[in-house]
Protein backbone atom coordinates (compact mmCIF):
# COMPACT_ATOMS: atom_id res chain seq x y z
CA UNK A 1 0.00 0.00 0.00
CA UNK A 2 1.68 3.48 -1.46
CA UNK A 3 -1.12 5.61 -0.59
CA UNK A 4 -3.86 6.02 1.94
CA UNK A 5 -6.41 6.16 -0.69
CA UNK A 6 -5.77 2.32 -1.72
CA UNK A 7 -7.30 1.27 2.32
CA UNK A 8 -10.72 2.40 0.84
CA UNK A 9 -11.12 4.46 3.67
CA UNK A 10 -14.27 6.88 4.25
CA UNK A 11 -13.30 10.48 2.53
CA UNK A 12 -13.59 12.60 5.47
CA UNK A 13 -10.78 10.33 7.11
CA UNK A 14 -8.56 10.64 3.55
CA UNK A 15 -9.10 14.38 3.89
CA UNK A 16 -8.31 14.70 7.35
CA UNK A 17 -5.10 12.79 6.64
CA UNK A 18 -4.19 15.02 3.77
CA UNK A 19 -4.28 17.81 5.70
CA UNK A 20 -2.19 16.25 8.26
CA UNK A 21 0.07 16.12 5.30
CA UNK A 22 0.13 12.26 5.45
CA UNK A 23 1.40 10.86 2.26
CA UNK A 24 3.07 7.39 2.20
CA UNK A 25 0.98 5.10 5.12
CA UNK A 26 4.75 3.47 7.18
CA UNK A 27 5.16 -0.14 7.44
CA UNK A 28 2.62 -0.77 10.51
CA UNK A 29 0.14 1.38 9.03
CA UNK A 30 0.10 -0.72 5.78
CA UNK A 31 0.28 -3.70 7.06
CA UNK A 32 -2.29 -3.10 10.40
CA UNK A 33 -5.11 -1.27 8.57
CA UNK A 34 -6.48 -3.65 5.95
CA UNK A 35 -6.14 -6.49 8.62
CA UNK A 36 -8.63 -4.04 11.06
CA UNK A 37 -10.88 -2.85 8.32
CA UNK A 38 -11.63 -6.56 7.57
CA UNK A 39 -12.28 -6.91 11.43
CA UNK A 40 -9.37 -9.47 12.53
CA UNK A 41 -7.83 -9.02 15.74
CA UNK A 42 -4.49 -8.07 15.51
CA UNK A 43 -1.74 -8.53 17.57
CA UNK A 44 1.46 -5.53 16.81
CA UNK A 45 5.17 -5.45 17.89
CA UNK A 46 5.72 -1.52 17.37
CA UNK A 47 7.60 0.86 18.63
CA UNK A 48 5.92 4.19 19.41
CA UNK A 49 7.27 6.84 17.03
CA UNK A 50 6.47 3.92 14.10
CA UNK A 51 2.85 5.58 13.25
CA UNK A 52 1.27 3.04 15.41
CA UNK A 53 -1.37 5.22 16.89
CA UNK A 54 -2.59 5.87 13.38
CA UNK A 55 -2.41 2.29 12.30
CA UNK A 56 -5.47 1.51 15.17
CA UNK A 57 -7.08 4.90 14.86
CA UNK A 58 -7.85 5.00 11.39
CA UNK A 59 -9.41 1.79 10.88
CA UNK A 60 -11.33 2.28 13.83
CA UNK A 61 -12.81 5.56 12.84
CA UNK A 62 -13.73 4.27 9.53
CA UNK A 63 -15.75 1.49 11.31
CA UNK A 64 -17.50 4.81 13.38
CA UNK A 65 -18.21 6.38 10.23
CA UNK A 66 -19.47 3.05 8.60
CA UNK A 67 -21.66 2.23 11.25
CA UNK A 68 -23.41 5.53 13.09
CA UNK A 69 -25.08 4.12 16.10
CA UNK A 70 -25.65 6.60 19.06
CA UNK A 71 -23.62 5.09 21.76
CA UNK A 72 -25.81 4.26 24.69
CA UNK A 73 -25.82 6.43 27.97
CA UNK A 74 -22.45 5.48 30.15
CA UNK A 75 -21.05 3.43 27.78
CA UNK A 76 -18.17 3.46 25.04
CA UNK A 77 -18.29 2.06 21.24
CA UNK A 78 -14.04 1.93 21.42
CA UNK A 79 -12.13 2.21 24.48
CA UNK A 80 -8.47 2.55 24.26
CA UNK A 81 -5.77 1.53 27.24
CA UNK A 82 -3.00 3.20 27.53
CA UNK A 83 -0.45 2.85 30.55
CA UNK A 84 0.11 6.55 30.86
CA UNK A 85 -1.62 10.16 31.30
CA UNK A 86 0.47 11.89 28.49
CA UNK A 87 0.47 8.91 26.14
CA UNK A 88 -3.55 8.70 26.35
CA UNK A 89 -3.66 12.69 25.76
CA UNK A 90 -1.90 11.62 22.28
CA UNK A 91 -4.08 9.08 21.33
CA UNK A 92 -7.03 11.14 22.00
CA UNK A 93 -5.18 13.80 20.12
CA UNK A 94 -5.23 11.83 17.33
CA UNK A 95 -7.91 10.56 17.03
CA UNK A 96 -9.91 13.80 17.40
CA UNK A 97 -7.24 14.81 14.08
CA UNK A 98 -7.98 12.09 12.11
CA UNK A 99 -11.76 12.26 13.13
CA UNK A 100 -12.33 15.91 12.60
CA UNK A 101 -14.42 15.96 9.82
CA UNK A 102 -16.61 13.08 11.03
CA UNK A 103 -18.96 13.90 14.19
CA UNK A 104 -16.98 11.81 17.08
CA UNK A 105 -17.49 11.85 20.65
CA UNK A 106 -14.41 11.19 22.31
CA UNK A 107 -13.20 12.23 25.59
CA UNK A 108 -10.31 10.91 28.07
CA UNK A 109 -10.37 9.14 31.34
CA UNK A 110 -7.12 9.61 33.50
CA UNK A 111 -5.83 9.93 36.57
CA UNK A 112 -4.58 12.78 38.46
CA UNK A 113 -7.44 15.15 37.45
CA UNK A 114 -10.58 15.41 39.22
CA UNK A 115 -13.30 12.42 38.19
CA UNK A 116 -16.43 15.08 37.71
CA UNK A 117 -15.53 16.30 33.73
CA UNK A 118 -15.34 12.68 33.03
CA UNK A 119 -18.03 11.19 34.62
CA UNK A 120 -20.61 13.83 32.80
CA UNK A 121 -18.58 13.32 29.40
CA UNK A 122 -20.29 9.68 29.75
CA UNK A 123 -23.17 10.78 30.91
CA UNK A 124 -24.45 10.41 26.86
CA UNK A 125 -22.29 7.58 26.14
CA UNK A 126 -19.13 8.11 23.95
CA UNK A 127 -17.76 6.81 20.44
CA UNK A 128 -14.19 6.62 22.06
CA UNK A 129 -12.72 6.58 25.36
CA UNK A 130 -9.23 6.64 26.12
CA UNK A 131 -8.17 5.43 29.46
CA UNK A 132 -5.64 4.66 32.38
CA UNK A 133 -6.46 1.38 33.86
CA UNK A 134 -7.08 2.71 37.57
CA UNK A 135 -9.06 5.85 36.36
CA UNK A 136 -11.31 3.71 34.28
CA UNK A 137 -11.42 0.73 36.94
CA UNK A 138 -12.70 3.64 39.46
CA UNK A 139 -15.14 4.91 36.87
CA UNK A 140 -16.74 1.51 36.17
CA UNK A 141 -17.16 1.45 40.16
CA UNK A 142 -18.53 4.89 41.18
CA UNK A 143 -21.40 3.47 38.04
CA UNK A 144 -20.13 5.89 35.69
CA UNK A 145 -19.11 3.56 33.20
CA UNK A 146 -20.19 0.11 31.71
CA UNK A 147 -18.34 -1.72 29.62
CA UNK A 148 -20.92 -4.24 27.55
CA UNK A 149 -20.86 -1.79 24.86
CA UNK A 150 -17.60 -2.02 23.63
CA UNK A 151 -16.91 -3.20 19.97
CA UNK A 152 -13.33 -2.47 19.91
CA UNK A 153 -10.45 -2.73 22.90
CA UNK A 154 -7.09 -1.31 22.13
CA UNK A 155 -4.35 -2.64 24.85
CA UNK A 156 -1.75 -0.24 23.60
CA UNK A 157 2.12 -0.35 25.19
CA UNK A 158 0.80 -3.67 26.78
CA UNK A 159 4.72 -4.46 27.96
CA UNK A 160 5.03 -1.33 29.78
CA UNK A 161 1.69 -1.32 31.31
CA UNK A 162 2.87 -5.18 33.15
CA UNK A 163 6.35 -2.97 33.95
CA UNK A 164 4.36 -0.38 35.41
CA UNK A 165 2.15 -2.95 37.19
CA UNK A 166 -1.27 -2.85 35.44
CA UNK A 167 -1.90 -6.69 34.86
CA UNK A 168 -4.26 -7.12 37.62
CA UNK A 169 -6.41 -4.20 36.62
CA UNK A 170 -6.06 -5.39 32.75
CA UNK A 171 -7.63 -8.55 33.36
CA UNK A 172 -9.99 -6.99 35.40
CA UNK A 173 -11.01 -4.74 32.87
CA UNK A 174 -11.30 -6.96 30.07
CA UNK A 175 -13.34 -9.48 32.15
CA UNK A 176 -16.11 -6.95 31.76
CA UNK A 177 -15.86 -5.98 28.21
CA UNK A 178 -18.37 -8.45 25.78
CA UNK A 179 -17.32 -11.53 24.08
CA UNK A 180 -18.04 -10.09 20.66
CA UNK A 181 -15.93 -7.53 20.15
CA UNK A 182 -12.61 -6.75 18.06
CA UNK A 183 -9.24 -6.60 19.99
CA UNK A 184 -5.94 -5.30 19.29
CA UNK A 185 -2.49 -5.16 21.51
CA UNK A 186 0.45 -2.83 20.58
CA UNK A 187 3.94 -3.88 22.31
CA UNK A 188 7.50 -2.76 21.78
CA UNK A 189 8.09 -6.36 22.70
CA UNK A 190 6.67 -9.68 23.03
CA UNK A 191 8.03 -11.22 26.00
CA UNK A 192 6.34 -14.62 27.15
CA UNK A 193 3.91 -13.03 29.81
CA UNK A 194 2.43 -10.38 27.30
CA UNK A 195 2.25 -13.17 24.30
CA UNK A 196 0.20 -15.35 27.42
CA UNK A 197 -1.83 -11.62 27.70
CA UNK A 198 -2.07 -12.43 23.98
CA UNK A 199 -3.45 -15.43 23.55
CA UNK A 200 -6.14 -14.89 26.80
CA UNK A 201 -7.63 -11.89 24.95
CA UNK A 202 -7.49 -12.15 20.99
CA UNK A 203 -8.95 -14.39 18.77
CA UNK A 204 -6.99 -15.93 15.73
CA UNK A 205 -5.09 -12.57 16.25
CA UNK A 206 -2.78 -11.77 12.96
CA UNK A 207 0.32 -10.89 13.36
CA UNK A 208 2.28 -7.82 12.48
CA UNK A 209 5.96 -6.24 13.58
CA UNK A 210 7.70 -3.53 12.35
CA UNK A 211 10.90 -4.56 13.56
CA UNK A 212 12.39 -7.68 14.98
CA UNK A 213 11.64 -7.89 18.31
CA UNK A 214 13.48 -5.48 20.58
CA UNK A 215 16.01 -4.55 18.28
CA UNK A 216 16.37 -0.85 17.77
CA UNK A 217 15.31 1.57 15.84
CA UNK A 218 17.55 1.63 12.56
CA UNK A 219 17.88 5.58 11.72
CA UNK A 220 19.08 6.25 15.34
CA UNK A 221 23.04 6.93 15.51
CA UNK A 222 23.76 5.79 18.64
CA UNK A 223 26.88 6.60 21.20
CA UNK A 224 28.45 4.90 24.28
CA UNK A 225 30.07 7.68 26.88
CA UNK A 226 32.40 5.88 29.29
CA UNK A 227 32.36 8.50 32.76
CA UNK A 228 32.57 8.71 35.97
CA UNK A 229 29.26 8.43 37.62
CA UNK A 230 30.73 11.93 39.52
CA UNK A 231 31.67 13.96 36.52
CA UNK A 232 28.03 12.46 34.89
CA UNK A 233 26.85 16.03 35.36
CA UNK A 234 29.59 18.02 33.56
CA UNK A 235 29.57 15.73 30.65
CA UNK A 236 25.96 16.21 30.15
CA UNK A 237 25.94 19.84 29.91
CA UNK A 238 28.93 20.29 27.88
CA UNK A 239 27.31 17.43 25.24
CA UNK A 240 24.47 19.90 25.03
CA UNK A 241 26.51 22.92 24.36
CA UNK A 242 29.14 21.49 22.23
CA UNK A 243 26.69 18.47 20.41
CA UNK A 244 25.83 20.03 16.76
CA UNK A 245 22.23 20.79 15.43
CA UNK A 246 20.82 20.12 18.85
CA UNK A 247 16.77 20.73 18.31
CA UNK A 248 15.42 19.55 21.45
CA UNK A 249 17.31 17.08 23.97
CA UNK A 250 15.30 14.69 26.05
CA UNK A 251 17.68 13.46 29.12
CA UNK A 252 16.58 9.88 30.71
CA UNK A 253 17.21 9.09 34.84
CA UNK A 254 16.31 6.58 36.31
CA UNK A 255 15.05 8.39 39.34
CA UNK A 256 12.79 11.13 39.80
CA UNK A 257 14.95 12.43 42.61
CA UNK A 258 17.83 12.04 39.27
CA UNK A 259 15.53 14.24 37.12
CA UNK A 260 15.16 17.02 39.16
CA UNK A 261 18.90 17.16 40.12
CA UNK A 262 20.11 16.95 36.47
CA UNK A 263 18.00 19.81 35.99
CA UNK A 264 19.57 21.87 38.82
CA UNK A 265 23.02 21.10 37.32
CA UNK A 266 22.19 22.37 33.87
CA UNK A 267 20.42 25.67 35.16
CA UNK A 268 23.78 26.24 36.53
CA UNK A 269 25.45 25.76 33.69
CA UNK A 270 22.97 28.22 31.82
CA UNK A 271 21.22 25.45 30.28
CA UNK A 272 17.15 25.60 30.26
CA UNK A 273 15.70 22.70 31.21
CA UNK A 274 12.44 21.39 32.84
CA UNK A 275 11.51 18.05 34.48
CA UNK A 276 8.84 15.87 33.91
CA UNK A 277 8.24 12.89 36.14
CA UNK A 278 4.85 11.29 38.09
CA UNK A 279 5.94 13.88 41.74
CA UNK A 280 4.72 16.65 39.01
CA UNK A 281 0.67 17.34 39.11
CA UNK A 282 -1.21 17.19 35.51
CA UNK A 283 -1.07 20.87 34.82
CA UNK A 284 2.61 21.20 35.43
CA UNK A 285 3.56 18.50 33.13
CA UNK A 286 1.35 19.40 30.49
CA UNK A 287 2.91 23.11 30.72
CA UNK A 288 6.26 21.39 30.33
CA UNK A 289 5.52 19.28 27.66
CA UNK A 290 3.90 22.48 25.80
CA UNK A 291 6.81 24.50 26.37
CA UNK A 292 9.20 21.67 25.45
CA UNK A 293 7.26 21.05 21.98
CA UNK A 294 6.79 25.00 21.06
CA UNK A 295 10.95 25.20 21.49
CA UNK A 296 10.69 27.42 24.78
CA UNK A 297 12.07 24.83 26.81
CA UNK A 298 15.34 22.96 24.42
CA UNK A 299 15.91 20.40 27.16
CA UNK A 300 13.59 17.85 28.57
CA UNK A 301 14.37 15.79 31.64
CA UNK A 302 12.10 12.54 32.50
CA UNK A 303 12.05 9.59 33.86
CA UNK A 304 10.89 6.36 31.78
CA UNK A 305 7.38 6.08 33.11
CA UNK A 306 6.85 9.92 32.18
CA UNK A 307 8.87 9.76 29.23
CA UNK A 308 6.69 6.78 28.18
CA UNK A 309 3.80 8.67 26.59
CA UNK A 310 5.90 11.92 25.10
CA UNK A 311 4.95 12.24 21.43
CA UNK A 312 7.04 15.19 20.51
CA UNK A 313 8.71 15.34 17.15
CA UNK A 314 11.71 16.62 16.47
CA UNK A 315 13.90 15.40 19.45
CA UNK A 316 17.37 15.58 17.80
CA UNK A 317 19.11 13.75 20.87
CA UNK A 318 18.15 11.34 23.36
CA UNK A 319 20.74 11.20 26.24
CA UNK A 320 20.90 8.81 28.66
CA UNK A 321 22.23 9.97 31.97
CA UNK A 322 21.49 7.08 33.56
CA UNK A 323 21.65 3.65 31.74
CA UNK A 324 18.15 1.81 32.26
CA UNK A 325 18.53 -1.44 34.39
CA UNK A 326 15.64 -2.89 32.09
CA UNK A 327 17.32 -3.16 28.36
CA UNK A 328 14.03 -3.02 26.81
CA UNK A 329 13.47 0.73 28.26
CA UNK A 330 17.22 1.90 26.49
CA UNK A 331 14.69 0.79 23.13
CA UNK A 332 11.88 2.59 24.12
CA UNK A 333 13.98 5.32 25.72
CA UNK A 334 15.86 6.28 22.23
CA UNK A 335 13.07 5.68 19.98
CA UNK A 336 12.28 9.20 21.22
CA UNK A 337 14.17 10.75 17.99
CA UNK A 338 14.36 9.63 14.89
CA UNK A 339 10.30 9.97 14.60
CA UNK A 340 8.48 10.13 11.35
CA UNK A 341 11.56 9.29 9.39
CA UNK A 342 13.91 11.95 10.63
CA UNK A 343 17.39 10.95 11.96
CA UNK A 344 18.42 10.76 15.83
CA UNK A 345 21.73 10.27 17.85
CA UNK A 346 21.06 8.82 21.11
CA UNK A 347 24.21 9.19 23.53
CA UNK A 348 24.12 6.94 26.70
CA UNK A 349 26.76 8.11 29.54
CA UNK A 350 27.98 4.49 31.36
CA UNK A 351 29.96 4.57 34.69
CA UNK A 352 31.83 1.55 35.67
CA UNK A 353 28.58 0.46 38.13
CA UNK A 354 26.54 0.72 34.93
CA UNK A 355 28.73 -2.26 32.41
CA UNK A 356 26.44 -4.81 33.12
CA UNK A 357 23.10 -3.08 32.19
CA UNK A 358 25.17 -2.03 29.17
CA UNK A 359 25.69 -5.73 28.38
CA UNK A 360 22.04 -6.43 29.24
CA UNK A 361 21.06 -4.11 26.52
CA UNK A 362 24.12 -4.63 23.55
CA UNK A 363 22.78 -7.78 24.34
CA UNK A 364 19.24 -7.47 23.72
CA UNK A 365 19.81 -5.17 20.51
CA UNK A 366 21.89 -7.74 19.11
CA UNK A 367 24.91 -4.90 18.87
CA UNK A 368 27.99 -3.37 20.24
CA UNK A 369 27.09 -0.19 20.76
CA UNK A 370 30.12 2.34 19.56
CA UNK A 371 31.65 3.99 22.53
CA UNK A 372 34.58 6.40 23.53
CA UNK A 373 35.40 7.24 27.43
CA UNK A 374 37.22 8.79 30.39
CA UNK A 375 40.12 6.42 31.39
CA UNK A 376 39.34 5.90 35.55
CA UNK A 377 37.68 2.71 34.61
CA UNK A 378 37.87 -0.54 32.72
CA UNK A 379 37.20 -0.84 29.35
CA UNK A 380 33.50 -2.32 28.77
CA UNK A 381 35.33 -5.18 27.39
CA UNK A 382 38.20 -5.66 29.86
CA UNK A 383 37.18 -8.31 32.56
CA UNK A 384 36.01 -6.88 35.80
CA UNK A 385 37.89 -9.11 38.22
CA UNK A 386 35.26 -11.81 39.27
CA UNK A 387 34.40 -14.27 41.49
CA UNK A 388 34.67 -17.99 40.45
CA UNK A 389 32.28 -19.36 38.63
CA UNK A 390 31.87 -15.82 36.97
CA UNK A 391 29.75 -13.73 39.24
CA UNK A 392 31.65 -11.28 41.57
CA UNK A 393 29.81 -12.56 44.84
CA UNK A 394 26.71 -10.03 44.47
CA UNK A 395 24.58 -12.24 41.49
CA UNK A 396 24.74 -8.97 38.97
CA UNK A 397 28.06 -9.18 37.73
CA UNK A 398 29.13 -6.06 39.42
CA UNK A 399 30.55 -4.50 42.18
CA UNK A 400 28.42 -4.84 45.28
CA UNK A 401 27.61 -0.66 46.23
CA UNK A 402 25.63 0.36 49.03
CA UNK A 403 21.94 1.33 48.13
CA UNK A 404 22.20 0.67 44.76
CA UNK A 405 19.26 -1.46 43.65
CA UNK A 406 19.06 -3.06 39.52
CA UNK A 407 15.25 -1.76 39.64
CA UNK A 408 16.35 1.94 41.42
CA UNK A 409 13.75 4.27 40.77
CA UNK A 410 11.01 2.49 39.20
CA UNK A 411 8.76 2.59 41.67
CA UNK A 412 7.17 5.89 40.69
CA UNK A 413 3.39 4.90 41.29
CA UNK A 414 1.55 2.77 43.76
CA UNK A 415 0.77 0.39 40.94
CA UNK A 416 4.30 -0.86 40.51
CA UNK A 417 4.29 -2.85 43.13
CA UNK A 418 4.37 -5.53 40.57
CA UNK A 419 6.65 -3.84 38.21
CA UNK A 420 9.54 -4.64 41.14
CA UNK A 421 8.34 -8.00 41.21
CA UNK A 422 8.43 -8.22 37.54
CA UNK A 423 12.02 -6.84 38.20
CA UNK A 424 13.16 -8.89 40.27
CA UNK A 425 12.36 -11.53 38.28
CA UNK A 426 14.45 -9.96 35.78
CA UNK A 427 17.08 -9.75 38.14
CA UNK A 428 16.99 -13.53 38.38
CA UNK A 429 17.00 -14.36 34.82
CA UNK A 430 20.15 -11.71 34.79
CA UNK A 431 22.04 -14.18 37.30
CA UNK A 432 21.42 -16.92 35.59
CA UNK A 433 22.22 -15.57 32.52
CA UNK A 434 25.59 -14.81 34.56
CA UNK A 435 25.90 -17.78 35.98
CA UNK A 436 26.38 -19.56 32.58
CA UNK A 437 29.03 -16.64 31.70
CA UNK A 438 27.41 -15.54 28.73
CA UNK A 439 27.42 -12.41 29.75
CA UNK A 440 31.68 -12.34 30.45
CA UNK A 441 31.85 -12.10 26.10
CA UNK A 442 33.42 -9.42 25.52
CA UNK A 443 31.65 -6.59 23.43
CA UNK A 444 32.74 -6.03 19.65
CA UNK A 445 34.30 -2.43 20.45
CA UNK A 446 36.77 -4.88 22.87
CA UNK A 447 40.23 -3.14 22.62
CA UNK A 448 39.65 -0.15 21.03
CA UNK A 449 42.13 2.62 22.95
CA UNK A 450 40.57 5.35 24.74
CA UNK A 451 39.76 7.62 22.65
CA UNK A 452 38.90 11.88 23.16
CA UNK A 453 36.12 12.45 25.14
CA UNK A 454 32.70 13.27 23.51
CA UNK A 455 32.90 16.86 25.14
CA UNK A 456 35.59 18.04 23.19
CA UNK A 457 34.36 17.39 19.67
CA UNK A 458 31.25 16.50 17.66
CA UNK A 459 30.18 13.19 18.57
CA UNK A 460 28.98 12.84 15.37
CA UNK A 461 32.20 11.69 13.81
CA UNK A 462 31.99 8.61 16.51
CA UNK A 463 29.00 7.05 15.93
CA UNK A 464 28.21 4.07 13.43
CA UNK A 465 25.36 4.16 11.54
CA UNK A 466 22.81 1.49 12.23
CA UNK A 467 21.61 0.20 9.43
CA UNK A 468 20.80 -3.64 10.22
CA UNK A 469 21.12 -5.29 13.28
CA UNK A 470 24.42 -7.12 13.43
CA UNK A 471 24.84 -10.42 14.87
CA UNK A 472 27.40 -10.53 17.65
P1 LIG B 1 3.16 7.13 16.72
O1 LIG B 1 4.10 5.96 16.51
O2 LIG B 1 1.77 6.76 16.52
O3 LIG B 1 3.44 7.78 18.05
O4 LIG B 1 3.48 8.24 15.57
C1 LIG B 1 4.69 8.91 15.51
C2 LIG B 1 4.62 10.21 14.74
O5 LIG B 1 4.52 9.96 13.34
C3 LIG B 1 3.44 11.09 15.10
O6 LIG B 1 3.93 12.39 15.28
C4 LIG B 1 2.53 11.04 13.89
O7 LIG B 1 1.86 12.26 13.72
C5 LIG B 1 3.50 10.77 12.75
N1 LIG B 1 2.92 9.96 11.66
C6 LIG B 1 2.18 8.84 11.81
N2 LIG B 1 1.86 8.31 10.60
C7 LIG B 1 2.42 9.11 9.67
C8 LIG B 1 2.46 9.08 8.22
N3 LIG B 1 1.88 8.11 7.52
N4 LIG B 1 3.11 10.08 7.59
C9 LIG B 1 3.73 11.05 8.31
N5 LIG B 1 3.75 11.14 9.66
C10 LIG B 1 3.11 10.17 10.35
Amino acid sequence: MNSFNDFGLAEPILRALSEEKYVTPTPIQAQTIPLLLAKRDVIGIAQTGTGKTAAFALPILNHLAANRVRPQPKTCRVLVLSPTRELSGQILDSFRAYGRHLRIHSALAIGGVSMGAQVRSLLNGLDVLVATPGRLLDLIQSNALRLSGVEVFVLDEADRMLDMGFIRDIRKIVAKLPAQRQTLMFSATMPEDIAELGRQMLKDPAKVSVAPQATTVERIAQRIVHVDRGSKPKMLSDLIQQEQNVDRVLVFTRTKHGADKVVRGLNKDGISAEAIHGNKSQNQRERVLKDFRDGRVKTLVATDIAARGIDVDGISHVINFDLPNIPESYVHRIGRTARAGADGIAISLCSHDELPFLRDIEKLIRMAIPATGTASQPRPGARAPQQPNGRNGNGHGRPAKQGQRRDGGRNERGGQRNGQKRNHERNDQHQSRNGNGRHQAPPAHAGQGPRPIASTQPVSSDFAKVSFMQPR
